[in-house]
């Protein structure tokens, strides 16, 4: 039997008014037709539609319907509409925006250009993480064997690095062995065996959102709540959880500077994904200086050790703890808060953690002599420290300008092409707040040379303010949604 989902929901889409639950009863239905393996029909191509005229109407504030929308992105896909055009739909939108209904179109129809993820018949549930990226974000390698330890397993796909902020996979690729290019086969073989796997996205993962991000990054047209929130939740509801716990943060090391946007962030994409069908929960912390002392890939995976050993930086390990309780809630394996931060805390002390982190780096390849012997991991031959020019408090850190500094080292990338040097990064020494001597060190540099550490050090001398009273500390976590 085929199921005309499509043509369902179109009606049920064309009465908006009060018709969210239809929305979702659709989307539902389209989900377990997927689940009980049924033949989704393709998109339907109209032919009478011309992207000139959805170009035109975004740019005049109107509104595209959810047939435009899915015949959009299944022609962009399916390179029917150029380039030119499409950067210019984008631009119209970042100018005059979406509302609800156009962003969740979107996003279901740009998950819906590729590969479905559908976990159910190896797991009942499973849970995922996003982050919207940061300065020295190892959440993920703690928070995964966490919650995983925890009795949730975790599926996820995680991107590398670009620009000032890092990501999973070239922190794990640090790791001599891991592999992180899986086939799906393996991915979920590895939910099955082992309850906790971190890849890198499969290119058959929402195709339409990673030409539409190549092309929005080149076109001055990333800078959008809806195009951001549709590309994130796309390549999410294709990786197939249940549950997805949003890490959005905002500050000095965050793409989103104020607390305001990163609100609206989180909403719509909760929103988005509730819309879906999906648990999800998004909490608001902060970037205003980096999470936990480490920066740099293989700096990051000895922090996240440590952390998994019980030795912890206080502030990662709180994030990590709040992020799993928002999981562990939403997949229902916790009563309240109060059970499930207990639960993830026994997980941590019982060393249960530490052991799921090595089953995972054992299954995907990597070389468990070397999270024996940390000295193993790719090291620095230069380690300097750069020292308070005054006494005094710690009161900003720009925590964008120590991401950059990372890159200018060899440990981040500008491009998508560029090589990292998984050694090289910074090691706070001091954060916002504590008091420090002149001399002291406030962090230590890892470089490949002298030269290199010392192009930096004015540079991240400037990204610190040392004032003579103790500023107020900002709050790690600012609001949970919802
Ligand atoms: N990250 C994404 O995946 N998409 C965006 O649009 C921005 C950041």
């Amino acid at each position: 039997m085929t199921l005309n989902l499509l043509t369902e929901r179109r009606l049920v889409c064309s009465n908006r008014q009060g018709s969210r639950v239809a929305v979702r009863t659709s989307v539902r239905m389209i989900e377990q037709a997927r689940r009980f393996g049924k033949e989704l029909k393709p998109l339907t191509r109209v032919k009478c539609m011309r992207a000139v005229d959805l170009i035109a109407r975004k740019r005049d504030k109107g509104k595209l319907s959810t047939a435009e929308i899915e015949w959009l992105i299944s022609a962009f896909t399916h390179g029917e509409i150029p380039d030119y055009q499409m950067a210019a739909w984008a631009m119209a939108v970042v100018l005059q925006g979406m509302d609800a209904d156009e962003t969740a179109d979107l996003t279901l129809a740009m998950a819906r250009s590729g590969e479905m993820l559908d976990l159910h018949d190896l797991v009942p549930l499973t849970g995922d993480k996003h982050s919207t990226g940061g300065v020295g974000d190892k959440t993920t390698l703690v928070l995964a064997p966490l919650v995983a330890a925890a009795g949730l397993p975790i599926a996820k796909m995680s991107g590398r690095g670009l620009g000032f902020s890092g990501g999973t996979i070239d922190k794990l690729e640090s790791i001599p062995g891991f592999q992180v290019e899986l086939t799906v086969d393996t991915f979920r073989r590895a939910v099955c065996d082992v309850g906790l796997v971190i890849a890198a996205q499969t290119a058959t993962l929402a195709p339409a959102d990673k030409r539409l991000y190549a092309l929005r990054n080149l076109t001055a047209t990333v800078e959008s709540i809806p195009l951001i929130a549709a590309s994130v939740m796309s390549k999410k509801l294709a990786a197939g959880a249940d549950c997805i716990v949003l890490d959005v943060k905002y500050g000095s090391g965050a793409f989103m500077r104020q607390p305001e946007h990163a609100r609206q962030l989180a909403h719509t994409m909760v929103a988005i994904g509730q819309q879906a069908g999906r648990n999800v929960a998004a909490l608001l912390s902060s970037m205003e200086q980096p999470l936990g002392n480490a920066i740099g890939n293989a700096l990051e995976v000895r922090e996240a050790i440590a952390t998994l050993q019980g030795h912890g930086s206080p502030d990662l390990v709180e994030l990590c703890l709040q992020l799993g309780t928002r999981l562990l809630l939403l997949a229902d394996r916790a009563v309240d808060e109060s059970a499930a931060r207990a639960v993830l805390q026994q997980t941590l002390n019982s060393g249960a953690a530490w052991q799921k982190f090595r089953q995972m780096v054992a299954n995907q390849g990597g070389d468990l002599a070397v999270l024996d012997d940390l000295h193993r991991l790719p090291q620095a031959p230069i380690v300097l420290p750069l020292r308070a020019p005054r006494t005094g408090y710690i009161t900003t850190i720009d925590t964008q300008a120590l991401g950059m500094a990372v890159n200018e080292l060899g440990g981040g990338r500008m491009r998508k092409t560029d090589t990292i040097n998984p050694a090289m990064g910074l090691v706070l020494a001091a954060r916002i707040g504590d008091q420090v001597e002149a001399g002291a060190p406030l962090l230590h540099i890892h470089a490949a040379s002298y030269t290199a550490a010392a192009r930096i050090a004015p540079l991240l001398l400037a990204a610190y303010t040392i004032g003579d009273t103790p500023p107020p500390l900002p709050p790690l976590v600012l609001e949970v949604i919802p």
